[in-house]
């Protein structure tokens, strides 16, 4: 959007610079107007924004660079879009780095042409403007990063939720895709017996059970491998390269790992693990359900088990 209406926002200085025969600013204006263009076209069609950006912010800072070397200081006032949209495009820092550079070149044409009151004007204006950005873009990104904790981390336990899940199977299954040779392995755990813990210890005391539970897995689980809350008292592993023999046999450690935690000698605790590997053309919904046929199977037989999914085509 941001390079569509800078793209049309040039194109009348375009017409009043041809009917101007100023042909060097039409080349510059040209220039730009193809660029953004370009990127919105770009951007529309792939959705992706990351070399955008940077090539939105070198635009804008290299023409309002050119812009002011042609035509003096007449034309400052776009140094002030092209600042904001260096900000609105770059990470606070970089934003920070490419905006003095921009402003220490453009001073540097402009010297010769301003007087002492113009240039303090001109250092408060454009100070001012970049401490805005700044403050804002560095507000805004943080608070960005705080909703995507608060959006994908379960609260009591800290690991992955199910949104996060969810996206990691789908970005998981793209990845193999591409690379049919790469095998991953879910576990799906469900601790047994879990609402008699709390009906007999309280439920402060079950939540201090559900986070010694995930500290157990995390210290036992490669860095690769990642560990996520599905719901309740049951959990995911992800486990990349790894086949279901080798997914079994993690299962089979963690579940070892889990009925040793001592609880000061209040309660024992177990848990049931169903195994799948992903399948090839299969979704993630239907990795879940064979991990979910599969541990059923472990809590029919008696739980504190682990059973391997069946090869179930859907
Ligand atoms: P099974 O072996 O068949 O899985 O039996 P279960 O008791 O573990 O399963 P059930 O589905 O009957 O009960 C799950 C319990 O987990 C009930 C619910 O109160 C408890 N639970 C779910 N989330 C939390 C939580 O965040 N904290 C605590 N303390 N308990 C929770
Ligand atoms: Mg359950
Ligand atoms: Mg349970």
């Amino acid at each position: 959007m941001l390079s569509g209406a800078i793209s049309l926002g040039v194109l009348p200085f375009i017409v009043i610079r041809f009917l101007q025969k100023d042909w060097i600013m039409v080349i510059l204006n040209m220039s730009a107007f193809i660029g953004l263009t370009s990127v919105f076209v770009y951007v529309s069609i792939t959705g992706r924004t990351a070399i955008a950006r940077w090539i939105i912010a070198s635009l804008a800072v290299v023409v309002m660079t050119f812009t002011v070397y042609l035509k003096g200081y007449q034309n400052i006032l776009w140094i002030f879009p092209a600042l904001t949209t260096v900000f609105f495009t770059l990470t606070p820092y970089i934003a920070l780095t490419i905006a003095m550079a921009f402003l220490a070149v453009v001073i540097a044409i402009v010297w010769p042409e301003i007087n002492s009151v113009m240039s303090l004007q001109f250092f408060i204006a454009t100070g001012s403007t970049m401490l805005f950005c700044f403050t804002f873009s560095y507000r805004m990104r943080k608070h960005q990063d705080e909703l995507t904790v608060l959006a994908t981390q379960d609260t009591l336990t800290g690991v992955g939720n199910r949104r996060a899940l969810e996206e990691k199977l789908m970005e998981l299954i793209e990845s193999i895709k591409r690379y049919p040779n790469q095998s991953a392995s879910l576990l799906l755990i469900d601790l047994d017996e879990f609402k008699s813990i709390n009906d007999r210890f309280g439920h402060s005391f079950g939540d201090q059970v559900l986070i010694t539970f995930t500290h157990t897995i995390a210290d036992r689980i490669r860095v690769t491998d990642k560990l996520y809350r599905f719901g309740g008292e049951e959990f995911v592993v992800i486990a990349e390269n790894t086949s279901q023999e080798e997914a079994v046999t993690l299962a089979e450690s963690l579940r070892h790992a889990i009925e040793d935690i001592k609880f000061i000698g209040k309660c024992s605790l177990t848990a049931s693990f169903g195994v799948a590997q992903y399948q090839k053309n299969e979704n993630q919904w239907h990795w879940l359900e064979r991990a979910d046929i599969a541990l059923y199977k472990a809590k029919e037989s008696g739980r504190n088990t682990t059973c391997p999914a069946p090869d179930v085509t859907f």
